[in-house]
């Protein structure tokens, strides 16, 4: 087509004015508002314009498209106008997926955000004095609760403070300026870790101002190596939960045990970056070596990090326990300030550590979907299967199968749990066509292929889901 073929259609094109003067777009302007609707306009024009110019027009076919104008600005308003952050179905069996938002939070969670952030609360009010409170108070009372440890001899865990900032990576950052800023902290290169989104252990060191101290190899540290590379601007030890890979073969790593001995001998902080941080008993699901927030803190650790939306199953929030003194070098350090959080995180967070008080592990969506059995998912998946009926359609096919699922969020790497899904293959449509249908349901359902087959894991979905992911199988045709 030529330039002076395009330069007539252009012409054709009305201005925004004239759209906005059409009288459907009058219903629309008093609805939506001029400004939202002029924008909408002007986005349809400009896509029409490069259209042109790309050639895509012949004058019979803008003549069509000017006449859909309206239609077409209602589309794009409801667009514009519409959520981009949904909810969706969790089918991939990972209980804690960092792109699909990690912990589901609580009802209680829920009900307590809903009850407390939409009025005005006493989050820094002391309601007994009439004076100015402290935040920290809201959890740190469940925190002591949840980690003193009576019946436990050797070291006490009484005198346990906590305090919350955004997530772990800030908690980090915070513990590791407040304790070590100016002087060195030994690390084991087995333990310099990367986690996803950028989080590694060398860049929020020289973040903090603190300078690595690396011991021992990639595979192999012992405790000698950290008594070595003590010296006089030593501030801390610090130990990294390695929590999305393991090492294997010719390994050695001292035990927590000897840390606590050394760290003690030489008056020196020890710190241990969990990441997930579980405050609940992961053997009691099968899970083993997993370090537990109050297991550390038992053996002597001075101070954990962890994250709040991983095992805890919480809010996104960095947590940060230990002895009172540490901690309050923390608080008062002015970085706190600048990671604090929200009312948001503190009303889902308390009450997620109110079910853990209560022993209430089921009200925890996290912990209860690592505690289903196989048994009861592979029942709830039978009846999906047998509500589609035995034809199952046309072209899709849906077997039963045993598989596994997966905690994520960087707990345990290797522990699965036994599960049963359900495997779909489909005579017309490819494994990743079937994922893109599952997709643009609503609520969208995020599911995973393994050789050539897309299959469904019912641990991280909801029971309530069921009847609608039945309903997006049964239209699979
Ligand atoms: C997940 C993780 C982090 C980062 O925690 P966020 O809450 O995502 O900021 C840091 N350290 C370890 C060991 C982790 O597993």
């Amino acid at each position: 087509m030529s330039a002076v073929n395009k330069s007539a259609l252009f012409q054709k094109l009305p201005s925004t004015d004239e759209v906005l003067r059409r009288p459907e777009m009058q219903a629309l302007t008093q609805r939506e508002g001029h400004a939202a609707v002029a924008e909408s306009i002007r986005a349809v024009l400009a896509r029409l314009r490069q259209e042109i110019a790309w050639g895509e027009f012949d004058e019979k076919a803008l003549t069509l498209a000017v006449g859909g104008l309206s239609a077409a600005v209602e589309r794009e308003l409801r667009q514009s106008l519409s959520y981009s952050l949904l909810p969706l179905i969790n089918a991939t069996g990972v209980i804690l997926h960092t792109n699909l938002g990690r912990a589901p939070l609580a009802a209680a969670a829920l009900e307590r955000v809903q009850a407390t952030a939409g009025a005005y609360s006493n989050l820094e009010f002391d309601l007994a004095t009439g004076e100015r409170g402290k935040r920290d108070v809201h959890v740190d009372r469940l925190f002591r609760k949840l980690l003193a440890d009576e019946s436990v001899e050797g070291h006490s865990v009484d005198g346990v403070s906590t305090i919350v900032v955004n997530n772990n990576a800030a908690a980090v950052l915070l513990a590791l300026n407040s304790l070590a800023e100016g002087g060195e902290v030994i690390v084991s290169r087995g333990e310099l870790v990367e986690i996803g989104g950028s989080f590694r252990i060398p860049d929020v060191m020289s973040k903090s101002n603190a300078t690595l101290r690396e011991v021992g190899t990639t595979n192999r540290t012992r405790i000698d190596d950290y008594e070595r590379a003590i010296n006089e601007r030593t501030r801390l030890l610090l130990r990294v939960h390695r929590s999305n890979f393991e090492i294997s073969g010719f390994t050695a790593q001292p035990g927590l045990e000897e840390l606590v001995a050394l760290a003690l001998r030489r008056n020196l902080p020890l710190m241990e970056d969990l990441g997930s941080g579980a405050l609940f008993d992961l053997r009691s699901v099968g899970i083993n070596g997993e370090p537990g927030v109050l297991d550390s803190l038992r053996l002597g650790v001075d101070i954990v990090t962890y994250s709040g939306d991983k095992l805890l199953g919480g809010p996104q929030a960095g947590l940060i326990s230990g002895r009172a003194d540490l901690v309050a070098r923390m608080r008062s350090n002015s970085l706190f300030r600048a990671l604090r959080v929200d009312k948001l995180t503190y009303a889902a967070l308390e009450a997620t550590l109110l079910a853990y008080v209560k022993r209430d592990h089921d009200a925890v969506p996290v912990l209860r979907m690592m505690r289903v059995s196989k048994d009861e998912i592979g029942r709830r998946a039978e009846e999906i299967v047998s509500a589609i009926g035995p034809d199952q359609g046309k072209h899709l096919k849906l077997e039963l199968v045993d598989g596994e699922s997966v905690i994520g969020g960087g707990a345990a790497p290797s522990a699965v749990l036994p599960t049963r899904l359900i495997a779909l293959t489909h005579g017309e449509l490819s494994a990743d066509e079937l994922c893109a249908r599952l997709r643009a349901n609503v609520p969208g359902i995020i599911a995973r292929v393994e050789e050539g087959r897309v299959l469904l894991d019912l641990r991280t979905v909801f029971p309530e889901q069921d009847a609608n992911l039945t309903a997006a199988l049964a239209s699979l045709g």
